[in-house]
């Protein structure tokens, strides 16, 4: 079945690169995309598939493909939604839709798992098991999709899951893979500090929240510093300070905006537990009234050590032109809603190379220049082909157990 697949992707490489081509000119912001779900769902139409649409809080498709011989259930994600950025690359396929850009290389994912997808319905035949194509929307803007098509039930029967990415980091043959938490998870807060306003030569008369603000501010630093195991990692960052007035009034009230960023679910609690006592400490210190919502957002990305260890080594093993290097990425720090699947269903996040072939400078993910090397593309597919034919072949017997532990 393997060797059958891989040419079969092979033969169909130009039909993914149209396809990502096609959705580059017509991006869609996060949850509204109904176009280019129609695109996709419509594409699977009279199929032999399963085909569930509108799945979760927005337009998530899910296509069923059940292999003619019993087995396992794994399922494959891809996204689909674009951002909010005016694309400034001179491809000839340019968004036609202003201000809106593929920019994160969503339209790649879609158009390799669709082709893939297709090759895998007409094996089906040779399929030992089931597999269920995650088309997701809104990736990029939380609360994501994530995390409603798992709530939807749909993959309740999923044994492993698996999703890849495009980074132009590295040059087109070379996959990447990270084990255990491998990119950040994240949460955002809202501080408003009502203090008294005042005369600038009274401040007895008032009482001044830009001085509170302050103090919060720096506090929430010893956070990081103070409560942090020294060999765990976070990141706490005041994005706004809504201080503005006249040099010689005290104000009424300050508002602050912020992010936080960390690699484990002890080190997101270990936060959240400490901002909400350090703005209790605020309001007393300095007799203010704090309104605070601090609310997390994507977890951390845990990515399974046995199943990353599974992906890796097929990976090294595969006889393949295309698959010209393995190796282990550096984790990141940005955040991606796979990770709520991972939080249900053992699986692994892994990295394609994309990096642009003759260019001087290369642009990552969510910059308006952001371009991808096409041939990256069946490079996604044949990997993520050859992680499930080994699958099939390895664990449907096995005593890989259906077990997560997020350490
Ligand atoms: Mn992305």
């Amino acid at each position: 079945m393997k060797e059958q697949l891989m040419k079969m992707l092979e033969e169909r490489k130009e039909e993914m690169i149209t396809i990502r081509r096609y959705l580059h000119q017509y991006p869609e912001l996060s949850f509204k995309e109904a176009n280019t779900a129609n695109y996709i769902a419509n594409f699977y139409e009279g199929k032999d598939v399963d085909i569930a649409r509108n799945v979760g809080n927005g337009y998530g498709i899910v296509v069923t493909i059940k292999g003619e011989n019993p087995g396992k259930t794994i399922a494959l994600r891809a996204d689909f939604d674009a951002l909010a950025i005016k694309e400034e690359t001179d491809v000839p396929f340019k968004s036609k839709n202003d201000g809106v850009m593929h920019a994160c290389g969503h339209d790649g994912h879609t158009a390799y798992l669709m082709i893939l997808a297709d090759c895998l319905i007409q094996l089906k035949s040779s399929l030992s098991g089931t597999i269920k194509i995650i088309h997701q929307h809104a990736e990029e803007t939380p609360p994501g999709g994530a995390k409603s098509i798992l709530d939807s039930g749909i993959l309740d029967d999923v044994d492993h899951i698996f999703g890849t990415h495009l980074f132009p980091t590295e040059s087109t043959g070379t996959v990447g893979y990270n084990s255990e938490y491998s990119m950040a998870g994240r949460s955002g807060f809202n501080l408003g500090i009502q203090g008294a306003g005042g005369h600038g030569s009274s401040p007895h008369l008032a009482n001044d929240p830009i001085v509170a603000g302050a103090h919060f501010v720096t506090a929430i630093q010893t956070i990081i510093s103070r409560r942090l195991n020294p060999f765990d990692t976070g990141v706490i960052t005041v994005g706004s300070f809504d201080g503005k007035g006249a040099r010689n009034v005290i104000k009424d009230r300050v508002e602050l905006e912020g992010d936080a960023r960390y690699m484990s679910v002890e080190t997101r609690q270990i936060i959240e537990t400490e901002m909400h006592r350090i703005v209790k400490g605020i309001e007393a210190e300095f007799a203010v009234e704090c309104d605070f919502t601090y609310v997390n957002d994507y977890p951390p990305l845990y990515n399974h050590p046995e199943i990353t260890e599974f992906v890796k080594s097929t990976l090294e093993k595969v006889d393949d032109l295309d698959i010209k290097q393995v190796i282990e990425f550096p984790k990141f720090s940005g955040s991606e809603d796979f990770a709520y699947y991972l939080e249900k269903i053992p699986g692994t996040f892994f990295y394609i190379g994309c990096k642009p072939k003759g260019v001087e400078k290369v642009y990552f993910n969510h910059h308006p220049k952001f371009d991808i090397d096409e041939d990256s593309l069946l490079v996604a597919a044949k990997s993520v082909g050859h992680v499930v034919c080994s699958y099939f072949e390895q664990y449907n017997y096995s005593q890989f157990e259906k077990t997560i532990e997020i350490k």
